[in-house]
C-alpha cells in the first residue's frame, strides 16, 4: 500500500514539527497556571501573551483583541451567543445556508428561542449574493454570521464587502474564518469585522485550542462563567500547551510566503485537472468560484461516495465526503443541497483538502488510481 497520501486537511492538519516542539516543555516541565501569582505561573503568562501576540499578528489584530478558546466551534458560539445577549432587544440574524454545523446549530437553537433567522441561499457554484444580504439588513438585525471559506468546496465569500456593508448599516458582523486562515491573508485592520473565529488545527496547529477576535469596543458576554481569565470572557484554566503551539503555527503561517500556498493551489489544480481528464463523469463542484487554495469537491456522477471513500482509504488515500461530522450518513451535504448540485453528482461528491505537506508524487498516484478505483464500483453498483 506504500505511505499514506494525505487528503484532509480541511478536516484537521498535520502540526508543523516547529509546533510540536514548541509546546513539548509545557506538556514537560513548565506545567505552571498562568494565574498564579508566583514566577513560575508568571512565566506561562509570559508565554500565554507571546502566543497571543502572535495570533493578533496572523490576522492584523491587537493583541488584546485576541480570546483564546477551546476551537472554532466554541469561538462560534461565543460570538454568537455572547454578541446577542447585549443587544437583548434586536432579534433578528442573518447567516447563509452553507454554513458549518456549528454556525447551523446555534442559528437552529437560535430560531427556537424565537429569533428570527434569515438563511441566505447560494448560487450554482456556492456563492453568495452580497446585494441580497444587504437588502434583508433592518433595524433590528443584531448580527450577520457568515463564512469566509467553505469547508467543503472551498468557496470563499467577499467578506470584505459584507464587511463595509455591515458597518454602514451598523450591524455586527461575525466571520467564521476556520478554514481561511493561513489560506488568504486576512487583514482586519482593513476589514471593519466585529469577529472572527479561527483554529489552530486547520493551520498546522494542535486541536483544541481557537481564537476569537473580537473588535475593540464590541461587547460580548461570556458563555462559559468561572474565573476571569481572557479578560474575563471565557473562564477556565488557559490550555498553555496548546496556546503556545497555536501562537507557533499562527507565526510560521504568517511568514509562509505566498509561494507557499501557490503551490499547493497548482497541486490542487493538477488533481482535478487529472481526474475530471480521466473520469468522464466528474464534475468540480464550486469548481468556477473564487476558491481556497487547498480544496476541491468533485462529484462522481452515479456512484456513492462513502463507498469511494472506503476504497480510496484501502489505497491509503484518506479524504472526505463533504463536513466530517456528516460522514457516514447517506444525505447528500447541506452545502450541495444549497447549490442545487443534482442529486446523482451530490450523492458521489468527494473533498480532497492538501496543504504544504502533499507532493506532485502524491496527487499524480491518486490520478492515477481513481480511473481503475471508479470502473470497480460502477461494476459493483451495477450488480
Ligand atoms: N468552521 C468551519 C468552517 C470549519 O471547517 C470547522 C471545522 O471543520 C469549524 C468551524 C469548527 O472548528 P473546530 O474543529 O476547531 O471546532
Amino acid at each position: 500500500m506504500g505511505e499514506l497520501i494525505y487528503f484532509d486537511n480541511n478536516a484537521t492538519t498535520r502540526p508543523r514539527p516547529e509546533v510540536v516542539e514548541a509546546m513539548l516543555p509545557f506538556l514537560r516541565q513548565e506545567y505552571g497556571n498562568p494565574s498564579s501569582v508566583h514566577m513560575f505561573g508568571q512565566r506561562m503568562r509570559h508565554e500565554v501573551e507571546l502566543a497571543r501576540e502572535k495570533v493578533a499578528g496572523l490576522i492584523g489584530a491587537r493583541p488584546r483583541e485576541i480570546v483564546f478558546t477551546s476551537g472554532g466551534t466554541e469561538c462560534i458560539n461565543l460570538a454568537v451567543r455572547g454578541v446577542l445577549k447585549t443587544q437583548p432587544q434586536k432579534r433578528h440574524v442573518i447567516t447563509s445556508a452553507v454554513e458549518h454545523s456549528a454556525a447551523r446549530k446555534v442559528c437552529d437553537l437560535l430560531g427556537d428561542e424565537g429569533y428570527e433567522v434569515d438563511e441566505l441561499g447560494v448560487d450554482q457554484q456556492g456563492r453568495l449574493d452580497v446585494d441580497e444580504l444587504e437588502a434583508r439588513l433592518r433595524e433590528d438585525t443584531a448580527l450577520v454570521t457568515v463564512m469566509q471559506a467553505n469547508n467543503e468546496t472551498g468557496v470563499l465569500f467577499h467578506v470584505e464587502r459584507i464587511a463595509d456593508m455591515c458597518q454602514c448599516h451598523g450591524v455586527a458582523l461575525h466571520v467564521d474564518a476556520v478554514q481561511a486562515a493561513g489560506k488568504v491573508p486576512i487583514d482586519i485592520s482593513k476589514m471593519p469585522v466585529h469577529l472572527l473565529s479561527i483554529s489552530a488545527h486547520k493551520f498546522h496547529g494542535p486541536k483544541g485550542v481557537g481564537a476569537l477576535y473580537i473588535r475593540r469596543r464590541t461587547r460580548v458576554q461570556p458563555l462559559i462563567l468561572g474565573g476571569s481569565q481572557e479578560r474575563d470572557t471565557r473562564g477556565g484554566t488557559e490550555n498553555v500547551p496548546g496556546i503556545v503551539g497555536m501562537g507557533a503555527a499562527a507565526e510560521l503561517a504568517a511568514r509562509q510566503e505566498a509561494g507557499e500556498n501557490d503551490r499547493v493551489r497548482s497541486l490542487r489544480d493538477r488533481l482535478e485537472a487529472g481526474i475530471c481528464a480521466s473520469v468522464p463523469f466528474a464534475h468540480v463542484n464550486g469548481g468556477e468560484a473564487q476558491r481556497i487554495c487547498n480544496t476541491t469537491n468533485i462529484g462522481f456522477e452515479g456512484l456513492e461516495a462513502e463507498a469511494i471513500l472506503i476504497l480510496l482509504s484501502e489505497n491509503g488515500v484518506c479524504a472526505s465526503s463533504g463536513a466530517a461530522c456528516s460522514s457516514g450518513s447517506l444525505e447528500p451535504s447541506h452545502v450541495l443541497k444549497a447549490m442545487k448540485i443534482d442529486e446523482r453528482i451530490a450523492h458521489g461528491a468527494i473533498r480532497f483538502s492538501l496543504s504544504l505537506f502533499n507532493t506532485q508524487e502524491e496527487v499524480d498516484r491518486v490520478v492515477g488510481m481513481m480511473p481503475e478505483l471508479l470502473t470497480r464500483l460502477t461494476v459493483l453498483s451495477r450488480g
